[in-house]
């Protein structure tokens, strides 16, 4: 028998190895994004046309590449990311096997612009079904254009097979979205036929994924972050009210690289058990960051897939954090009162006649015989403005049905003096107790109130903290030993830029520079112990700040710190400071909710008891 073995002739064998690599106009959207960022771009801009039917095109400002480079791009397993098959386990690249360009000259027609930083000039090269048709020198910028026109335009059955214009979209911006998720520092621009779909300026991961789903989305999210010695992981989950019964936003990120996990998933979704119904799915964006010799990624011809090599241990610390994360943040079910708009604002000192501080500084105050009364918590201020306690509860026992009233009460009186425990104990005969150190429950006339203590301390000296900054009364304890403290050049200078307000709080700074802090004075809300804590959760938040969503930096610093140094869950209160808690609470301007807008307390009327013993 004659021989019957041939090679296929090249441009055959692209079409055929293009089909594993270009499924849809979506994959080619992916590949030239991903090759943008492996240039090193910082500003990258997507056009399409008709769903990417007719036009995919990427700019970037990247390297851009040679004359010879951009010739060989389009050849078979032609890349510049990896030289052998070991440094598929050392990998800092999105691309590596060389097909992308390949496979989509293979099936559309191609045209490329380039430049590299050093040359005078580009080049401008156009291919069709593999054949290079012209290659011209051109004046170009800086980095690479490559558009994709007419994508399987020699192969009628693929494009016949492609569905409607909004769902090749709908999978196009699926893609941009990874990628721009991945990658918050570079800018990015999406365009559909002349119009602009996103415009994401360069900035941290929360504001990339508020800039994408919208402001809202930015009080639904959970900051989630460990760090052990096989795994980092940083992002941010839903809180369990906001899952979706479709699968929302999931996104799993393995050092920058969006994959697909239904191990890891499930993991994430076993931390929010108990939190939601069986049937709505958590929503998260979480970035892992593992050493890239204990993975592969190897595994999937368009790399949604990897496999770890510690795949047990990974999903136990993923399930771990995630559920610190849940319980950390208090997320706690949202009460469904109406709120009072005006409880969205928080204090407008400006519209206010200012007036002169009145601090009575206690000269013999000691920080030390204050903490020995007090136990281990440190309640912020000696003076009380209140009306007295009962006629609290009597505004109370009449608007149980409507808390919201609670704002109507005009706390602003005249300072009351002497003990107001003593109030609490003589006149009113008032008990509280602790509920599984979390909640203060306290008898009402007509039922009772139960008070998140965390939540409560949190209002407390957020409002404290706030009036300090603003009116800049605070007084400072001084300390015998100054601290000193390490952070990185970056930290010490967000600590600068807010180095008046932390002053104003009682902060005295005798060093800020290079990369040390040396701490004389700290407000005399706090411990010294937990200093350190405060700035490094004030510099995590700093960065993690959303601007624009219509809240001042004092405003995000106040919050900051008091959700460092309230009372945390799980410490024990005696009589005594549960009852000083709740003066507190209800000296505040808006007791209802914590500076975070969550609920601080409810309350349970005595028709509510009744009616579980019908
Ligand atoms: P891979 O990304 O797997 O290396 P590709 O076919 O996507 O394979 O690209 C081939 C090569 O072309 C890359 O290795 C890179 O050197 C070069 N290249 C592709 N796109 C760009 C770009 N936007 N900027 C600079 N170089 C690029
Ligand atoms: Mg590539």
């Amino acid at each position: 028998m004659a021989d019957i073995i041939q090679l296929l002739p090249d441009h055959v064998a692209n079409q055929i190895a293009a089909g594993e690599v270009v499924q849809r106009p979506a994959s080619v959207v992916k590949e030239l994004l991903e090759n943008a960022i492996d240039a090193k771009a910082t500003s990258v801009t997507l056009v399409i046309k008709d769903a990417g039917k007719t036009l995919v095109q990427v700019t970037d400002n990247g390297s851009g590449m040679s004359v010879t480079d951009a010739r060989l791009s389009f050849e078979r397993h032609a890349t510049s990311k990896i030289k052998s098959a070991e440094d598929l386990f050392n990998l800092h690249t999105k691309g590596f096997r060389g097909e992308a360009l390949a496979s989509i000259a293979a099936i559309a027609h191609v045209e490329l612009k380039t430049k590299t930083e050093d040359s005078e000039i580009g080049t401008h090269l156009t291919i069709e079904g593999s054949k290079v048709i012209s290659q011209d020198p051109a004046v170009v910028p800086k980095g690479t254009t490559i558009s994709v026109k007419n994508l399987f335009y020699n192969i009628p059955a693929r494009r016949n097979f492609l569905k409607s214009n909004p769902v090749e979209t709908r999978h196009i911006i699926d893609e941009f979205h990874r990628v721009a998720l991945a990658h918050p520092n570079v800018a990015f621009q999406m365009l559909h036929n002349g119009s602009d779909v996103f415009n994401l300026p360069s900035s941290n991961s929360r504001q990339r994924i508020v800039n994408i789903f919208g402001s809202k989305t930015n009080e639904k999210l959970v900051p989630v972050s460990e760090e052990t010695e096989i795994l980092k992981i940083e992002g941010f989950v839903l809180k369990p009210e906001y899952g979706k019964k479709s699968r929302g936003e999931q996104f799993f990120f393995v050092n920058d690289r969006f994959i697909k996990s239904p191990y890891l998933h499930h993991a994430v979704s076993s931390a929010f058990e108990g939190l939601m119904k069986n049937d709505v799915h958590p929503g998260y964006f979480l970035f892992l960051e593992v050493d890239p010799h204990s993975i592969d990624i190897n595994i999937h011809p368009t790399k949604t897939e990897i496999k770890f090599d510690d795949e047990h241990s990974i999903y136990a610390m993923l399930r771990a954090t995630v559920k610190h994360s849940l319980g950390q943040f208090n997320i706690a079910p949202v009460l469904d009162f109406e709120r009072d708009k005006g409880f969205d604002t928080p204090y407008d000192y400006s519209k206010k006649q200012p007036t002169a501080p009145s601090i009575e500084v206690d000269r013999d105050f000691n920080p030390f015989k204050e903490k020995a009364k007090q136990g281990n918590i440190n309640f912020p201020f000696k003076r009380e403005q209140t009306q007295s306690w009962e006629s609290l509860y009597v505004g109370l026992k009449d608007e149980t049905a409507a808390v919201p009233g609670l704002g109507d009460i005009e706390f602003e009186s005249e300072e009351v003096t002497g003990s107001l425990f003593e109030n609490a104990e003589t006149e009113t005969g008032q008990t509280t107790f602790q509920l599984q150190n979390k909640y203060i429950v306290s008898p009402l006339k007509n039922g009772m109130m139960i008070i998140h203590q965390n939540l409560a301390h949190q209002r407390i000296l957020y409002e404290e903290l706030l009036k300090n900054i603003t009116v800049k009364e605070a007084v400072s304890q001084q300390l015998l030993f100054p601290l000193q403290l390490h952070f990185s050049k970056l930290d010490i200078e967000i600590i600068e830029k807010v180095r008046e307000q932390l002053e104003h709080t009682g902060f005295i700074f005798s060093e800020l520079k290079g990369e040390t802090i040396e701490i004389s004075g700290i407000p005399v809300l706090i411990l010294e112990s937990h200093v350190v804590n405060l700035l490094h959760q004030l510099v995590h938040d700093i960065k993690e700040e959303v601007p624009d969503n219509g809240f001042s930096q004092n405003d995000m610093l106040a919050k900051s710190m008091a959700a460092s140094m309230a009372i945390k869950t799980g410490v024990s209160l005696n009589r005594e400071e549960r009852e000083h808690l709740i003066n507190q609470l209800f000296a505040c301007k808006e007791p209802t909710v914590s500076p975070t807008n969550k609920p601080v307390f409810t309350t349970l009327d005595v028709s509510d008891l009744d009616k579980k013993f019908m």
